[in-house]
This record gives C-alpha cells, sequence and structure tokens, in this order.
C-alpha cells in the first residue's frame, strides 16, 4: 500500500507498527495507553489552544447536552449560537458580522468561496468565478479548497478535476522571487497579483485567498511588513474580494485575534476552524463582512451554503465556552507577549545551528526552517527526511510537534511548527524548546550534520 507522503510523521510511525492509542489528556500533556505522556507542543496542528480536558469547556458541552444536543438551524437558533456570534463580532469588530458556521476548516474555506462567488452573481456579475491564489498554500482537502491550494502532493491524485484557479508568487521574505529584494518584496508581489487580475480581466475574478501566516505548506510564513495593506488595496481597487484564510494562524494563534489585525487590515471575508473550538468539537466558520452580508440578504435572504450540522448546538457552546475563556483570561494578549519569550528560547537554543535557516512567526506559532546551507538556503535533499527524522526523535522523548516537508519546492525542504496550548506556563514552554533542541541536534547527528 502507497504510503501517506504528505505526513512523514505518520508514515515512519506506522511503519515502527502504528501509531499510539491516545488514553487521556490534561493540560497540554496527552497520555497514551501505555501510560507515555507527550507534551502537546503543537497542538496537534495548531487546534487545542486551551490544551486538553479543559473542565469549563467540557461541562459548557455537557451542559448543552443536558438540553438539547442539536436544533436544525432550518428551524431554530440557540443561545449557544448567539453567544459564539457575540463573541466573534467583538474580537473581530470592523463590521465582520456576516458568520456561517460550520464543522472545520475545508468547510470554512468552501464557505468562504461560496460566499464570495454568490456576492458577485448577487450584483449582476456572475462572470467573476475565478479565485486567485498563492503558491505554497493550503487551504483544505474538499475539492474547492484543494482547487485554490498549491501543495502537489496532496492535490496529485485529484488533478483534472479540480476547479481552475491562478496562482501567483508565495509571500516568503527568507525566499524571495529570483532577483527580488525583501524591501522590494510587498511592491512586487503587489504588482503580480494586479497583473494576474488585468490579465484574466477583473470582471472575471472574484476573489484572492491567501493565509496571513501560512502553516502547513509554508513552515509558518508571515507575508512581508506591508503586504497585506497593498493587496487589499489592489483587490478593492478591482472589485475582487479579500478572503484571508486564518483556519490555522486565526483565533488568536499569533497573538491577535484576526492574524490580520497585526497589519491593521480587515478582510471581506475570512475562514476560521481550529482554535474556534479548540478540538473539543468539530467547528469553523465563514466570517464576512457586513457589505457583502447586506448583499446576500437583499437579493438571496442570505448565505446560500450550508450544511446539515451548521451551527450544531453544542458544537457552539463548545465553541462559546473555549471563546469566553480566551476573553476572559487575556490570552489574546498572553500568546502575543509569551511568545515573544517562547521564540527567544527557540533562538538561544537553536539559532547558532549552521543547518537552521530561519526561526520565524508571532505568537505561539512559530516555524523553524532548516537548510544544507545556510548561505545559499538550498534545503536538504528530500530523501534525507530530516523533519520527519526530528519529529520521530521528539514522539521518542514525548513530544509533539508538527513537521512540514517540501516547503520550498513542493517536495524539497523541512521546517517544523510549534504551536503550543495558549495556557502553556513559561517553565513548559523552557520544557519544550530544551527538547526540541535535543531532538533536533540528534536528528542532525544522524545525518551527520552535527
Ligand atoms: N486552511 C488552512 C490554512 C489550514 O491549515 C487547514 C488545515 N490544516 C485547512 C484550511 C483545512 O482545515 P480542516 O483540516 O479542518 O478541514
Amino acid at each position: 500500500m502507497k504510503q501517506v507522503e504528505s505526513n512523514n510523521w505518520a508514515a515512519a510511525v506506522l511503519s515502527k507498527g502504528g501509531l499510539p492509542r491516545a488514553e487521556r489528556g490534561e493540560g497540554i500533556y496527552i497520555y497514551d495507553s501505555a501510560g507515555k505522556r507527550y507534551i502537546d507542543a503543537s497542538g496537534g496542528p495548531a487546534v487545542y489552544c486551551l490544551g486538553h480536558n479543559h473542565p469549563e469547556v467540557n461541562e459548557a458541552i455537557n451542559r448543552q447536552l443536558g438540553k438539547i444536543a442539536h436544533a436544525y438551524r432550518y428551524s431554530f437558533t440557540s443561545d449557544a449560537q448567539d453567544e459564539l456570534s457575540a463573541l466573534i463580532e467583538g474580537f473581530c469588530g470592523n463590521g465582520l458580522s456576516g458568520i456561517v458556521y460550520v464543522s472545520g476548516g475545508s468547510e470554512a474555506v468552501e464557505s468562504a468561496l461560496k460566499i464570495a462567488l454568490q456576492y458577485h452573481s448577487a450584483r449582476g456579475e456572475q462572470t467573476r468565478r475565478r479565485f486567485i491564489s498563492r503558491r505554497r498554500s493550503w487551504h483544505g482537502n474538499t475539492l474547492g479548497a484543494l482547487s485554490v491550494s498549491d501543495f502537489s502532493s496532496r492535490r496529485q491524485p485529484f488533478e483534472g478535476a479540480l476547479i481552475d484557479a491562478s496562482f501567483v508568487s508565495s509571500a516568503n521574505a527568507y525566499r524571495p522571487p529570483a532577483g527580488i529584494d525583501s524591501e522590494d518584496l510587498a511592491d512586487y508581489l503587489a504588482t503580480e497579483l494586479e497583473e494576474e487580475i488585468l490579465r484574466r480581466g477583473a470582471n472575471r475574478i472574484a476573489g484572492f485567498i491567501f493565509e496571513p501566516i501560512v502553516g502547513a505548506a509554508g513552515g509558518v510564513v508571515p507575508a512581508p511588513a506591508g503586504y497585506a495593506r497593498k493587496i487589499r488595496d489592489v483587490c478593492t481597487r478591482h472589485g475582487v474580494l479579500m478572503i484571508a484564510d486564518e483556519v490555522m494562524c486565526g483565533s488568536a494563534r499569533c497573538g491577535t485575534w484576526r492574524a490580520l489585525e497585526h497589519d491593521g487590515v480587515v478582510p471581506d471575508i475570512m475562514a476560521v476552524a481550529k482554535g474556534l473550538g479548540a478540538g473539543y468539537v468539530p467547528l469553523g466558520a465563514a466570517i464576512y463582512h457586513r457589505s457583502v452580508l447586506d448583499v446576500l440578504v437583499q437579493v438571496d435572504g442570505g448565505p446560500l451554503t450550508g450544511h446539515t450540522f451548521t451551527a450544531h448546538t453544542a458544537a457552539c457552546a463548545a465553541g462559546a465556552a473555549v471563546q469566553t475563556i480566551v476573553k476572559r483570561d487575556g490570552l489574546v494578549e498572553r500568546v502575543r507577549t509569551e511568545g515573544e519569550l517562547f521564540k527567544g528560547l527557540l533562538c538561544d537554543a537553536l539559532g547558532d545551528l549552521e543547518a537552521v535557516g530561519e526561526i520565524r512567526g508571532r505568537g505561539f506559532f512559530v516555524g523553524v526552517e532548516f537548510v544544507a546551507d545556510r548561505s545559499s538556503k538550498v534545503p536538504f535533499d528530500h530523501d534525507v527526511q530530516l523533519s520527519a527524522r526530528i519529529n520521530n526523535h521528539a514522539l521518542s522523548r514525548g513530544l509533539l510537534c508538527y513537521s512540514v516537508s517540501g516547503n520550498v519546492d513542493g517536495t524539497n525542504g523541512d521546517a517544523v511548527i510549534l504551536a503550543p496550548p495558549y495556557i502553556a506556563t513559561r517553565a513548559e514552554l523552557t520544557e519544550i524548546v530544551r527538547i526540541f533542541a535535543d531532538c533536533t541536534i540528534a536528528a542532525l547527528r544522524d545525518i551527520g550534520r552535527a
């Protein structure tokens, strides 16, 4: 049977006799059925922002289940839904008041794309059907979300059936397009986007979708300063909707509730998921601006997208409990300030290693990119499997991190993402860095590079 190439870690573990069996979780720790303890240093794929087994979230879900698990959205609304919507609106502000609840990130992206299409149709511009995305991006596994993702190993089996989309350069200051200086990068990228819009005809473009900080496809890649503002202007100028995929980097992960808040930019539509329900329930949302909502309501009575479990009542109750805790405990600020410390610890521990190309990110979303040569930034050969090796060492030491491979060209490149729960203490962050550094050095030793 073909191994799952996109998840090196799982493939490597499977070849050693299967995944450990999760038994229970407590705070930042997971325990397997053999009693082994793991520090969840990546919160799974940047999901478990409150850690595991949070009593208040469990209690809120149980309380809701004790009343009703789910009341179908076409028949009822609920307190849980209203409570979560008020919290999201409070965090987002800036007219972001339309919300479609779904069950995960891919559905959130799918909904965002459909809201954009519906908006243009409602305004009599049904020619606007095409999306522009970026190279080295990941937006999800449903056909629409996959169509706007540039992740070759995940797309390959489905090529030929995907929706045609345009791809412009990734916004990566560490690896800018050839001949472009980092100071000129934001302008270059904005011009490139505008040229693609004009080349296709603005009246054919529905939206531009991007991750404000790239996660799985890049290994935590923040865009250069000024990029988001310039992109916003290009989109506005051409009536193209700006769609921010904040599934991984949003919901406070980067030290602001919306990742784009850092840039002072408001998208037309955004997708959130992972941290919204913190993994206690499957939950995501497409959030969109009042100006989009008004059009949908006037012409169609509302968004024409949604699913049976849209605004699932117990899921909304869980999300409301999670976001109440994030707000009450000042976790957005905590992530911002402790994140600086966390990145500083990583730089102290790893910064001098020749194989470490860059340590980057914001808040509790940090990536370490590895290179075979620091000055040329040439990656390690794919066959070396460096990030998978680091993950295997980490796993044996009871540390969970998220390995990325192919971040440079779809095949080559190694990075590891650390995305601890927002509740991780300084002592826990320090321990994560200490073990991660040990494992990195052990993996480099395996390949004769330390
Ligand atoms: N967008 C981004 C930026 C993601 O990181 C992911 C998941 N890794 C998705 C969308 C898809 O989310 P899900 O796996 O919940 O469908």
